[in-house]
């Protein structure tokens, strides 16, 4: 693993940036994710104006931090000489915005984190007026989602699998290919958003009530989430030449949350035979905070274990380092509220905690195999975990599977079909299957370990808005 445990993820490093020390706070010393982001006041149209630098920043608590002023101020020397040992230098695009930060070397990564983690400590001999400065509060910034190239999707949850193929073949819920292949499928780059970003209800086909019959043309009316993680990908690689599992923690550059919106109804009239296509690229919203993956070093696990009557990764896809250390542990909910609940000042309902050390397949896994017939990811790529689900009802992580009476799990299995379903009901006595217009689905993951500092991923939140009108 080329992320290890180091004095960054020391437990008792407090920063001089006092509201990173709160213990509720998911952006202590320990995690410094990356953000591109923007000052409320400044005027995004027009960004080259007035002395535009990079959006990219470094949260510290409710603050971020200018790391491109911290640049121009000299602050970050020990990081420009690696930058200069470095065969293909380029400090100013690195250190630009987060996709830049995705074409650096793992030894500039690093030395970048030691560089903050120094500045910010409670004992550090920085200059604070002068860091303070490059200090904004979070609450007046606005996020943009990083420049993504490339998006792929995957289905890497088991449980996940197993509850939707269930639906809709309950003797046979697994294809038989899961277990071999990571399954996925490419995704829309251009409809990725930043959390906050309202989403319009997608119209398209529906399936015809009966067989044979025409499809229904109108909004979707059974809209879902899907509670996923992403990760960003780091270094790319040549066309034609594969990323081994042994070097694929070396492409990663960190992880964000991910809703994966599904209208349902779409996609189960379209995704046979090719796959989702409409029913999922009207939009995605990613989480504006990319937590590192040398963040994430000690919340690191084996990847799952499989059942003895399993068949193993081809080789392509196992090593020693995969199996020992290739999961992570991250705990990850969803909460709703209502337009209703808003209104009426109540707090979002809890709908569902999962983790995504239940993940079938590991974030190496998906990455190799996306390469192993010579595609070339590329910086700043995304790739979608799928939705993450663990065995109880309380831990799926989409409607379609949340409101499902079925439960292939329970013992002996409970076997409905598809359609069955019992609906959430919320505090203002208001029921739902799926999503309504002006809900909004707010997730949330964090790493908690034992002698470890709590990490989190702040938030990834969408309200949806009613369709166009026809
Ligand atoms: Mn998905």
């Amino acid at each position: 693993m080329p992320y290890a445990i180091d004095e960054t993820h020391d437990p008792s490093l407090k920063s001089w940036v006092e509201s990173a020390n709160d213990p509720k706070s998911d952006f202590p010393i320990q995690n410094l994710p990356y953000v591109n982001y923007m000052g409320k006041d400044e005027d995004p149209a027009n960004p080259l104006a007035d002395g535009f630098v990079g959006p990219l920043g470094v949260v510290i608590g409710d603050q971020i931090l200018d790391v491109n002023r911290l640049l121009d101020e000299g602050l970050l020397e020990t990081v420009e000489e690696v930058a200069t040992n470095s065969e293909d230098s380029d400090i100013c695009y690195w250190l630009h915005a987060v996709e830049g930060l995705a074409n650096a070397p793992l030894a500039f990564r690093k030395e970048l984190r030691n560089q903050l983690s120094t500045i910010l400590k409670s004992d550090s001999s920085i200059d604070r007026d002068l860091v303070s400065k490059l200090l904004t509060p979070v609450t007046d910034c606005v996020f943009h989602e990083p420049s993504i190239g490339d998006y792929t999707d995957f289905y890497a949850s088991l449980y996940h699998a197993t509850n939707v193929g269930s639906m809709f073949r309950p003797d046979n819920p697994l294809l038989p290919n899961y277990k071999h292949i990571p399954i996925g499928y490419h995704g829309r780059a251009s409809s990725i958003v930043a959390s906050g970003t309202s989403i319009k209800r997608p119209v398209g086909q529906q399936a015809p009530s009966e067989e044979g019959g025409s499809p229904a043309f109108g909004p979707c009316k059974l809209l879902d989430y899907e509670m996923e993680m992403g990760v960003i990908v780091g270094r790319g690689n040549d066309l034609g030449e594969p990323i081994s599992i042994v070097e694929a923690e070396d492409h990663m550059l960190g992880m964000c949350i991910l809703n994966d919106w599904s209208a349902r109804d779409l996609q189960k009239w379209e995704y046979v035979p090719l796959g989702p296509f409409l029913a999922k690229n009207f939009a995605s919203t990613v989480s504006p905070y990319i937590v590192t993956m040398e963040a994430l070093a000690p919340f690191r696990c084996p990847a799952m274990e499989r059942d003895a009557g399993d068949p193993q990764p081809l080789p392509y896809m196992d090593s020693d380092a995969n199996r020992k250390a290739g999961g992570f542990d991250i705990m990850v909910e969803v909460h709703l509220s209502s337009a209703k609940m808003r209104e009426q000042g109540i707090e979002p309902v809890h709908l569902s905690t999962g983790n995504f050390k239940d993940m079938y397949w590991t974030l190496a896994q998906m990455l190799t195999h996306h390469t192993v017939n010579g595609c070339n990811l590329q910086p700043g790529d995304l790739l979608g975990s799928g939705t993450i689900s663990g065995t109880t009802r309380d831990a799926r992580g989409s409607m379609l599977e949340l409101t499902w009476d079925g439960d292939p799990f329970a013992e002996p299995p409970v076997v409905v079909p598809g359609t069955q379903r019992t609906p959430i009901v919320l505090p203002t006595g208001e029921e739902r299957k799926f999503i309504a217009d002006g809900d909004e689905v707010i997730m949330k993951a964090y790493c908690e370990r034992e002698g470890f500092r709590r990490i989190g991923f702040g938030e990834c939140r969408g309200i949806i808005e009613p369709a166009r009108t026809l």
